[in-house]
């Protein structure tokens, strides 16, 4: 991790634009493949196949030791599921896929949380309001803004359907490096005061994860499957977002 907050220039930010838009479609991309009876190791493989067809290099692929391309959380899989030949999505699973992929040395970074099937409608809203708390907290992504304003919208929104707002994993910076400074929490820590103070130009990965029960979660023996603590659903929405003077630009979205 590089060791301060960038801003990026228009040239930069121009290719970030070109790594986020391939996240973005990628994601659209499997969410046409997410059905009952798919492997996630699949998944995996047409979303390394796709970035790789279209100019981009997975950033999860070995990072940090990660085995796959893409991260498949499934139910009270939180983040960093890995992707299994012996996992097939089942009627009913939420499975979150997080996406990562380097353009031109630039990187984008999103995750979206697809249903399989029917869902059960508490989970479905859960899902929803996952959403719903990243682009209350992208809103706030403006220069003069502090970290506090979007962690405080995301929390404050979730809080209201008395859902777990996870603390332990974060947003981040991203630019030529998948994870910068600085942190950009869900949830309001008092040891952070305001957090730093926003500029236009800045790039950011806002990433609420939130759960139907707990905040706590816990690391399988694996080392990278994070679940709830209490096995409770959990759903993740994120996208790459530049900060602007009066709105953010959404760069991993993808019509
Ligand atoms: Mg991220
Ligand atoms: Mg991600």
């Amino acid at each position: 991790m590089s060791e301060r907050i960038t801003i990026k220039s228009q040239s930069q930010l121009d290719k970030m634009r070109v790594a986020g838009r391939l996240v973005g479609e990628t994601l659209n991309y499997l969410e046409g493949l997410v059905k009952v009876g798919i492997t996630t190791y699949e998944l995996d493989r047409e979303a390394e196949a796709f970035i790789r067809k279209n100019g981009g290099i997975p950033s999860f692929l070995n990072y940090e030791g990660f085995p796959a391309s893409i991260c498949t959380s499934i139910n009270e899989v939180v983040v960093h599921g890995i992707p299994s030949k012996k996992v097939k999505l089942k009627e009913g699973d939420i499975v979150s896929i997080d996406c990562g992929a380097i353009v031109d040395g630039w990187h984008g970074d999103a995750a979206r949380t697809f249903l399989v099937g029917e869902v059960k409608p508490e989970v479905q809203k859960l899902v929803k309001v996952t959403e719903e708390c990243f682009f209350l907290g992208a809103e706030q992504a403006i220069a003069g803004n502090h970290l506090v304003d979007i962690a405080r919208a995301v929390e404050t929104h979730a809080k209201e359907y008395g859902y777990g707002v996870v603390r332990d994993m974060v947003g981040h910076g991203i630019g030529c490096n998948m994870h910068e400074p600085p942190e950009v929490p869900n949830y309001v820590d008092p040891r952070m005061g305001r957090g730093v103070r926003l500029y236009e130009g800045m790039t950011i990965a806002i990433e609420p994860m939130i759960t139907l029960g707990t905040w706590r979660i816990k690391i399988a023996a694996d080392g990278w499957t994070c679940t709830t603590a209490d096995g409770s659903p959990a759903s993740h929405y994120e996208n790459t977002i530049i900060v602007g003077k009066n709105s953010p630009e959404v760069l991993t979205l993808v019509k």
